[in-house]
C-alpha cells in the first residue's frame, strides 16, 4: 500500500538571531554587553524548532518559533497523542475501538462531541462523510493491510450495517446495532489539529505550523510576518505541486485517492469510500483541498466533497453558509477553486486554473 501526505509544507525561511556589528571602536567596548544582550533576544527571536513522530496513522511534523516553541511543541505532541489513543481504532483502550467491540459503551464528553458534529455533516453532505464505512473499509483490507476486491455479496452485507441511523446516542452511552463499527478516520486529525494549534497558542507560540499528514493548520504568520505558504500536491505526479496557498491562521486539508491506494488486476483502488457503493469515490476528483479556520469542517468536507464530485461540491459550497474555501484538482487536468482564495492561491508555471463564483 502507498501512504504518502499530500501537502507540502515550504519551511524555506531560515531564521537568524540578530548579531552586533561594531562599525567603529567605541561599539567595540560595547561588545561584551551586546553579545550578551544577543544571546538574551535569541530566546524570543525567530529560532524555529521542529519535530517530527508519528501518530493518528500518519507522520507528522511540528514546528514553531520563538522562546515558547519547545514548550508549545511538546504540549501540542502530548495532545495529538491523548487524541489518538481516544479515537484509534486501533488501540483496545479507544472509546471508538471499545465502543466497536462491544456495540456499546459510555463514552468521553469529546468522542461524543465528535459524533454530534459527524452526524451533522453526515446529513449536510447527503451521507457523503459517513463514519460507519468501517465494515465497508474493512472488507477491502484497509485496515489489516490484506487488500482485496470484494465480492458484491460481501459488500453489499457489509453496505447493511452503514448509515448514521446504525448509531444511537443516549447521554454518554453510545450503542451501535448490530454489525456497525466507526471509524474517525476523516475528521479526528481535524480536530487533533484544531486542538494542537489551541494548545500551542495558549503556550505562547505566535507562528508555527503544523502539518498532521495531510492536515496542516498555520498559526499566526511565518515569524518575519509574511503568510505561510502551503503546497497543493499535483495528484497526477505527487512530486510536483500544482499551487500554493498562501495563509495565515487556518486550517488547510486536503484529500485525494493517491495518499492512500492499492493495485490490483491493473487497476487502482483508493482509501475514500463511496458509503453508497461501498467502492472507491469514482467522483471525477482527483484531490479536494480545504481551507477553513473550523478544522474540523474542513477535514470532513474535503473527504465529503472527494466523494460528492465536481458538480455537486461545488453546488454544496455555492450553498453553503460554513465559512470554507476550496480547490478541486479533476482527472482531466482542470484546477478549479473558489473565489476567497483569489487572492491566496497561485498556481505553479504551467498549470491554469478557473475561479469558482457564487
Ligand atoms: P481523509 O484522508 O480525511 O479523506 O479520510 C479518509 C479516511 O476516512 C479513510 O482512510 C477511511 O478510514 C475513512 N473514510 C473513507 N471513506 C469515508 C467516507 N466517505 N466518509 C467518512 N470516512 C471515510
Ligand atoms: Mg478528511
Amino acid at each position: 500500500m502507498h501512504n504518502r501526505s499530500q501537502v507540502q509544507i515550504e519551511h524555506n525561511y531560515i531564521a537568524e538571531p540578530s548579531r552586533p556589528r561594531a562599525h567603529c571602536l567605541f561599539l567595540n567596548s560595547l561588545l561584551p554587553l551586546i553579545f550578551a544582550l544577543s544571546f538574551l533576544l535569541a530566546g524570543c527571536s525567530f529560532h524555529e524548532t521542529s519535530r517530527d513522530f508519528f501518530a493518528m496513522d500518519t507522520v507528522m511534523h511540528l514546528s514553531a518559533s520563538g522562546s515558547h516553541a519547545e514548550q508549545g511543541l511538546d504540549a501540542a505532541e502530548d495532545e495529538i497523542n491523548r487524541l489518538d489513543r481516544l479515537f484509534s481504532i486501533s488501540n483496545a483502550d479507544s472509546d471508538i475501538a471499545r465502543l466497536n467491540q462491544s456495540g456499546s459503551t459510555t463514552v468521553s464528553d469529546e468522542t461524543l462531541q465528535l459524533l454530534a458534529r459527524s452526524k451533522e455533516i453526515n446529513s449536510q453532505t447527503g451521507c457523503a462523510f459517513d463514519i460507519t464505512v468501517y465494515p465497508v473499509a474493512s472488507l477491502w483490507g484497509f485496515y489489516s493491510g490484506n487488500f482485496q476486491v470484494p465480492d458484491q455479496k460481501a459488500l453489499s452485507a457489509a453496505l447493511s450495517s452503514v448509515g448514521m441511523d446504525h448509531v444511537q446516542v443516549n447521554h454518554s452511552s453510545v450503542t451501535l446495532d448490530s454489525g456497525t463499527q466507526l471509524d474517525l478516520g476523516a475528521i479526528a486529525k481535524g480536530y487533533a489539529s484544531n486542538r494542537a494549534a489551541k494548545i500551542i497558542e495558549e503556550s505562547g507560540v505566535t507562528s508555527a505550523n503544523l502539518s498532521l499528514g495531510g492536515n496542516v493548520h498555520v498559526v499566526g504568520t511565518k515569524p518575519d510576518g509574511s503568510n505561510w505558504k502551503v503546497a497543493i500536491t499535483d495528484p497526477n505526479n505527487t512530486d510536483h505541486y500544482a499551487g500554493v496557498l498562501s495563509v495565515q491562521d487556518t486550517a488547510v486539508v486536503t484529500s485525494g485517492g493517491y495518499e492512500r491506494f492499492f493495485q490490483a488486476d491493473g487497476k487502482t483502488y483508493h482509501h475514500i469510500l463511496d458509503p453508497k457503493t461501498g467502492y472507491p469515490a469514482d467522483s471525477g476528483l482527483l484531490s479536494v483541498t480545504i481551507v477553513s479556520q473550523d478544522d474540523v469542517l474542513a477535514d470532513a468536507l474535503s473527504t465529503a466533497l472527494f466523494v460528492m464530485g465536481e458538480d455537486r461540491a461545488v453546488d454544496f459550497w455555492r450553498a453553503s453558509t460554513a465559512n470554507f474555501e476550496m480547490v478541486l484538482i479533476t482527472r482531466d487536468g482542470r484546477i478549479r477553486y473558489s473565489e476567497g482564495l483569489e487572492s491566496a492561491f497561485s498556481l505553479a508555471a504551467d498549470y491554469k486554473a478557473e475561479v469558482i463564483h457564487r
